[in-house]
């Protein structure tokens, strides 16, 4: 868990090819069904551009589908779900059906002006999703990506006014859910305004503790 812009998608990744398990991004899968015309992207698309939240039942029914996947019964790395408590009580019960449990809960912190320079610098490839940022991260050639020459844009929903209304949404929607993983000793704060590799080892640190 974390506001837009606190690291969740980088730390998802790393910490995915670190564990060799998947990185699910609610975030993704939705801008990908929006990008390839899908049913799904035609459902989603102004709730995402909009920076609101996707209805409880059209998340949970494309995470149920997601994670009773081959791929997951090592295990997987969620990022941006859940993001209310109805999708937290839904994963429980697909996580009870598949004989699985949740081991930990992030909650990355930094602070609002971080994350605001943090997401209206953030740019990202068309083609492969690779993130980069201006000025922390900038690509080799600029608009284009390092990784597979993909183009790179800005997301609507990254645009200053908007990241304003997902950080305060953020707030609101959070505080249930930390409280609830905190009932359930899942949760554990990491301080994300180091750099990537730093939070990564304190992530991995809190796992180790727990499993
Ligand atoms: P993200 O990439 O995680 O910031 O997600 C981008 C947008 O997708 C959000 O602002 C929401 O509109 C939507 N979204 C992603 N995950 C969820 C979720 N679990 N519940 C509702 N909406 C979501």
């Amino acid at each position: 868990m974390g506001a837009p812009g606190s690291g969740k998608g980088t730390e998802a990744k790393l910490l995915s090819e670190r564990l060799n398990i998947p990185h699910i991004s609610t975030g993704d899968i939705l801008r990908r069904a929006m990008a390839e015309g899908q049913e799904l992207g035609k459902t989603v698309r102004r709730y995402v551009e909009e920076g609101g939240l996707v209805p409880d039942e059209v998340m949970i029914e494309v995470i149920g589908v997601r994670i009773r996947e081959d791929d997951c019964r090592r295990g997987f790395i969620l990022d941006g779900f859940p993001r209310s408590l109805a999708q937290a009580e839904s994963l429980q019960r697909t996580l009870n059906e598949t004989n699985s449990a949740l081991n930990l809960v992030v909650n990355l912190e930094a602070s609002s002006q971080i994350l605001i320079e943090r997401l209206s610098g953030r740019r990202v490839c068309r083609r492969c999703q690779a993130v980069f940022h201006i000025k922390n991260l900038p690509p080799k050639k600029e608009g284009v990506c390092d990784h597979c020459g993909g183009k790179l844009y800005q997301r609507r929903d990254d645009k200053e006014e908007i990241v304003r209304r997902r950080i305060e949404l953020y707030k609101v929607e959070a505080e249930k859910l930390l409280s609830y993983y905190r009932g359930e000793r899942l949760l554990e704060a990491v301080n994300s305004e180091k750099g990537p590799q730093e939070t990564l080892g304190e992530i991995l640190v809190n796992l180790g503790a727990k499993v």
